[in-house]
């Protein structure tokens, strides 16, 4: 029986959206596109501790961001409300209660005390930790007076023998020997559910047909398996996604790249570069086609597609293909995107660049076949912003000015050489054939000026043509800057 395709993100308002989070958001959501179906967004909200009210705006504001909608959700309501976890509580006991009765979920009253003992007796004896069935055999009179005289019981799952199997369409066929699922833990003694048992009921309740989520899930399907088949209900179909490694071939971390999605779109890497990245997490279009649009993803996207070994988050990769998009842009586009980032880093004002927008775009120009994110225009063109004493030399700028000897020699008399040359004002071409016939004269090597001159006026070892560069900086900066760096170089 085909069912209606019903897919969802359900993310924990405990953090920042993770870039894996994102990813498996997309590739549900580009899923219910293609074939027609609804995605829905759920908020697992049921750990009050850290799940905040920040967490779950910002997750939201992040997939708007990357232009993933929801047919059903906790803003935008639909026939399943409500869409927070927390609201849907009073369920939550309804199927729990009904477990209880049927005998399919017992009280257990081992105190944390006792599980503790039991879990470092395990460890001693090297066996794998697992609740040992204490009271798995309680009569149930005997429990319900334990329960009514107050002692405090948490909810386990009854598991039986046999053997447990799912397909999944990442990983095929998975099966699982009972042994190995624990009668594990569905309502806490605070009355608090556990993940395992609250996504399943919601996903019964939402009819949720397909189930794609990271790996690291997987060691729970077995036990939310189990309790559909307690419910009589129909697993979804499931996709265990391929985690996402550094380039470490270790789980994703700081060390080798940010984890948020925040984190990219604070450095200024371009919307439709970071949902081509996660695309390619787990995913290929062809083997070669590696730029491509959503569009394209939504077209082609199958997630028996999906490729099981761990994806590698290769950062340099991700900033080549961002690089690629940038490129792609007009200037006037690249330009407004670029400027948040220069107010952001408080080099200048939006209403100070508009005043000399061609100026700027001209700035925006020169610099797009180096730059990879917005963010890196910012740190490019600091300098042409920063206060003339301030200019920061980057260490490989200054490295390379001081390699030569008559470098403030050289600098002083270009100075003063330079002074009348641009009173009227810098006309880039002159100034450039002028200063190469100086060079020449003098029998020097370019770099003995360049370098140095670079240095003085931008700071950077490297960068846009110098002679646009004292055009946008114009003749009392470059003048005052070459003062300045006599000084400084000295
Ligand atoms: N709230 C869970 C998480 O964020 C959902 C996992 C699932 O998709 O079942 O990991």
């Amino acid at each position: 029986m085909t069912r209606p395709l019903r897919l969802r993100f359900a993310p924990s308002p405990t953090g920042k959206l993770h870039i894996g989070g994102a990813r498996t958001a997309l590739f549900n959501w580009a899923y219910a596109r293609r074939y027609g179906g609804r995605f829905v967004l759920r908020i697992e909200d049921t750990d009050p501790e850290r799940s905040t009210k920040e967490h779950e705006r910002a997750i939201l504001e992040g997939l708007a961001w990357l232009g993933l909608d929801w047919d059903e959700g906790p803003d935008v309501g639909g026939p399943h409300a409500p869409y927070h976890q927390m609201q849907r509580i009073g369920r939550h006991k309804e199927y729990a209660a009904d477990l209880l009765a049927r005998g399919i979920a017992y009280r257990c009253f081992c105190t944390r005390e006792r599980l503790e003992e039991l879990a470092r007796a395990q460890e001693a004896a090297r066996e794998k930790s697992a609740y040992d069935g204490r009271c798995r055999d309680l009569a149930a009179e005997e429990a319900a007076r334990r329960a009514t005289a107050g002692e405090s019981f948490t909810l386990r799952f009854r598991v039986q023998p046999g053997t447990t199997r799912f397909a999944d369409r990442v990983r095929g066929d998975m099966s699982f020997d009972n042994k190995e699922v624990e009668d594990w833990v569905m309502v806490r003694s605070d009355g608090n559910p556990t993940y395992n048992f609250v996504v399943v009921c919601d996903d019964v309740d939402m009819q949720i047909s397909h189930v794609f989520r990271g790996e690291e899930h997987l060691v729970n399907t077995p036990k939310q398996v189990l309790l559909y088949q307690a419910f009589g209900q129909e697993p979804p179909v499931f996709g265990h996604l391929p985690l996402m490694l550094g380039t470490d071939k270790k789980k994703l971390s700081k060390r080798t790249g940010d984890t948020a999605l925040q984190d990219y779109r604070d450095r200024g890497f371009p919307r439709r570069a970071i949902l081509n990245f996660l695309c390619l997490q787990g995913w290929a279009l062809d083997g070669q086609t590696e730029i491509f649009g959503v569009e394209e993803f939504v077209q082609h996207f199958d997630i028996a597609d999906v490729g099981k070994a761990g994806s590698i988050f290769d950062i340099e990769k991700f900033l080549w293909l961002s690089g690629e998009y940038i490129r792609r842009e007009a200037p006037e586009e690249l330009a407004e995107n670029c400027l948040p980032f220069l107010v952001a880093r408080g080099l200048t004002s939006e209403a100070g660049l508009r005043a000399r927008w061609s100026w700027f775009l001209e700035v925006v120009g020169a610099e797009r076949e180096r730059i990879r994110t917005y963010g890196e225009l910012a740190d490019r063109a600091a300098y042409l912003f920063a206060p003339d004493a301030a200019v920061a030399y980057h260490d490989d700028a200054l490295a390379a000015a001081r390699k030569h000897a008559q470098r403030l020699e050289t600098l002083r008399d270009y100075l003063e050489w330079l002074r009348p040359r641009v009173a009227g004002g810098v006309d880039s071409a002159a100034v450039r054939d002028a200063t190469k016939a100086w060079v020449a004269d003098r029998g020097l090597k370019m770099p003995a000026l360049f370098q140095p001159l670079r240095c003085a006026l931008t700071g950077l070892a490297g960068g846009p043509d110098l002679f646009d560069a004292m055009r946008w900086l114009g003749a009392p900066v470059v003048l005052r800057r070459l003062e300045i760096a006599l000084e400084r170089l000295a």
